[in-house]
């Protein structure tokens, strides 16, 4: 699972933030670079059946990576490969992974694992983090389109196998999608990941036009749940819908502009992936102007938690936490002299 570990220009972004602003590029960017898929999961904003139309397309890659080089010398640390479709499917995918391999920073990549060719084994090895979306055996057709679970637990294996072997660092996360029809086998396929040694990430699905009954109306209805599978397997089970019962930290402030950027596949920047209410600027060839820009740090400034709904606990919303609380225990300091 993933967990925030400040790196040392964390703390020089801490100290921005209680000054009130901002000196270095993003710490994260995550990428949406194409609107392809070979599933149809009935939550999909770009490919689900109740979708009507949503354009076909991929980023010009050379433009993301001339921004990215751009972000380097600003603090850039880590990459996003996600799609509004299977990233994996971008025809330029091996080659962009390379590239930012080479830039020496960090790099996660989101898929189906539904294909899974040397080529595409030989990539993913390369990055640092590989989530893999499933749900069950049983309902993978009913969430994700097509009948292929069985394709992606032998996918997964060889993925794990090829890593072990290769004496690759890359940790991967079976990202779990909540339903009601699916949360029985959350069990299942938390004992599955301990068995191959990786993560269970959990996560929840919203969207106005969901099928109705398919999906929960509120985490309280799987907590208890979660809260047994993370004491089977906590080392590898994200603990993020338990934080705001345990920790003291505030909810109101949402940090997410001061280290990370979201590229949508049309070109649009926001801050938060889940908020196009934190969408600051489209894409143009100088990045670094938007995001030193003042319509980026009015944005930034203002932001809380858009909607508690969908904010309440999303993993940057974690690190924003933490700031917080750093935020607290700086001033803390400062008071005691
Ligand atoms: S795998 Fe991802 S992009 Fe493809 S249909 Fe499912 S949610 Fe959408
Ligand atoms: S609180 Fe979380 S989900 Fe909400 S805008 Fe901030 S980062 Fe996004």
């Amino acid at each position: 699972m993933d967990s925030f570990s400040p790196s040392e220009l964390d703390w020089e972004r801490i100290s921005d933030i209680l000054k009130g602003r901002v000196q270095l590029g993003p710490k994260i960017v995550t990428v949406d670079i194409n609107s392809v898929c070979n599933l149809n999961c009935v939550f999909c904003r770009s490919q689900s059946k109740l979708v009507r139309h949503f354009p076909q397309c991929e980023l010009c890659l050379n433009r993301v990576l001339k921004t990215i080089k751009s972000l380097v010398p600003l603090g850039l640390e880590e990459v996003n490969v996600s799609g509004d479709g299977e990233p994996i499917l971008h025809s330029y995918f091996k080659r962009f992974i390379q590239e930012l391999v080479d830039l020496g920073i960090k790099v996660n990549i989101s898929t189906n694992l539904t294909i899974l060719t040397e080529d595409v084994l030989n990539s993913l090895s390369k990055a640092d983090s590989i989530g893999v979306n499933f749900c069950s055996f049983s309902n993978y057709k009913l969430i994700h389109g097509r009948d292929l679970a069985s394709q992606v637990v032998r996918n997964l294996i060889s993925l794990v196998n090829f890593i072990r072997d290769n004496g690759s660092h890359t940790s991967v996360d079976i990202d779990f999608v909540l339903s009601r029809p699916t949360l029985r086998y959350a069990f299942e396929v938390t004992e599955l990941a301990k068995r191959l040694g990786i993560g269970v990430e959990f996560v929840m699905v919203y969207g106005e036009d969901l099928p109705k009954g398919l999906f929960f109306e509120s985490e309280k209805e799987f907590k208890p749940v979660l809260r047994q599978i993370h004491s089977l397997y906590p080392q590898g089970t994200n603990a993020i819908w338990f934080v705001e019962k345990t920790s003291p930290f505030s909810f109101s402030r949402c940090f997410i502009g001061w280290f990370h950027c979201f590229i949508d596949v049309f070109g649009g920047i926001h801050f938060c992936c889940q908020h196009p209410g934190t969408q600051f600027a489209e894409w143009q060839e100088d990045f670094k102007t938007l995001w030193f820009s003042p319509n980026a740090q009015k944005k930034r400034d203002s932001l809380t938690h858009l909607n508690p709904r969908n904010c309440h606990h999303c993993n940057y919303c974690a690190e924003g936490l933490l700031l917080s609380w750093v935020e607290k225990e700086v001033r803390k300091r400062e008071k005691s002299g």
